[in-house]
């Protein structure tokens, strides 16, 4: 895996001084304490089945973990519209439909809280692990769904919907339907989800068929070429739980793109892969909190 961190830490980065980073996820949620880029308190726990419990859990484990505390980011495992700080909806647990996460947890930890999408979140944790001059980045999130965030100049770009970079649904040109409503998308032919619901078994053993790999590999060069087409970026970051993957992935991946380049005369954007432990997520929510506490969200 070929990862840079940066020989000195940037001021930009060392400004993140103690704060409380939250994930919550589909299947567990984890909390800790961030300081420089240094993750402490780590605790996590199977995210409840509806969104009031998780909540109350969050705050009976945080509120110990408060002393000194800034500012608090949150990554939001679902769609999340981040100008009105409103969940949308997440896939996996029920009733975060319309919740001001932000403002539930500021009333009981008495701290500023920003929350975001989790890849929007995730991103920032990447972006602060790598070359300045690699920018803009692409993070591309591939696990039991696909998600994605552009960050360019240390912005993260939301869109005006707080739907940018929704590679998810990008149409791909095969005829199956996806959970979306549409046909043909990229998440439809390379999430877990579909791969374990297409075949009836595991993704990893679906991907230990070499034909089903070779197909994988080629799906997501496809719509990781058809999203440089459009944002040229300087680097793209494939995380979540198929980055684990390692060479499997990144090897046969960066050949596909780099023959898509050659046959489109433009250079191919370096590829990398992220945190397969989800920690960075909890980074990339410290950096977020910079924006709770300068009031910006
Ligand atoms: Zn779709």
């Amino acid at each position: 895996m070929s990862r840079r961190r940066p020989a000195t830490t940037p001021a930009y980065y060392r400004a993140y001084v103690r704060h409380l980073a939250i994930d919550i996820g589909g299947s567990k949620t984890a909390a800790a304490v961030v300081s420089e880029g240094a993750i402490t308190n780590y605790t996590t726990w199977p995210s409840p089945s509806n969104a009031s419990e998780s909540l109350d859990r969050i705050i009976a484990t945080c509120l110990p973990m408060i002393d000194g505390i800034t500012a608090c980011g949150v990554a939001f495992g679902g769609v999340f519209d981040f100008s009105q700080q409103r969940c949308v909806r997440s896939m996996h647990v029920s009733g975060w439909e319309g919740t001001d996460i932000s403002s539930v947890l500021e009333r009981a930890l008495g701290i500023p809280v920003v929350t975001d999408n989790d890849a929007n979140v995730a991103a920032l944790g990447e972006y602060s692990l790598l070359d300045r001059r690699e920018d803009p980045l692409l993070y591309v999130t591939i696990s039991t769904g696909v998600g994605a965030a552009i960050i360019a100049k240390h912005q993260l770009i939301r869109g005006a919907h707080s739907m940018s970079g929704e590679l998810g649904h990008l149409p791909l040109g095969h005829d199956k339907l996806c959970n979306c409503g549409q046909v043909g998308c990229f998440e439809r032919a390379v999430s877990g989800y579909w791969l374990e619901t297409d075949h009836g078994r595991p993704a990893a053993d679906v991907l230990a068929d070499p034909e089903h790999h070779r197909q994988w590999i080629a799906d997501i060069a496809t719509g990781l070429w058809s999203a440089s087409v459009v944002l040229d970026p300087a680097v793209i970051v494939i995380g979540g739980g198929m980055s684990a993957q390692g060479e499997e992935l990144l090897s046969p991946l960066t050949q596909a793109l780099g023959q898509k380049a050659s046959q489109s005369d433009r250079p191919p954007p370096a590829l990398r892969l992220g945190d397969p432990t989800g920690r960075t997520v909890l980074v990339g929510a410290a950096i977020l909190a910079r924006e709770a506490e300068h009031g910006s969200r």
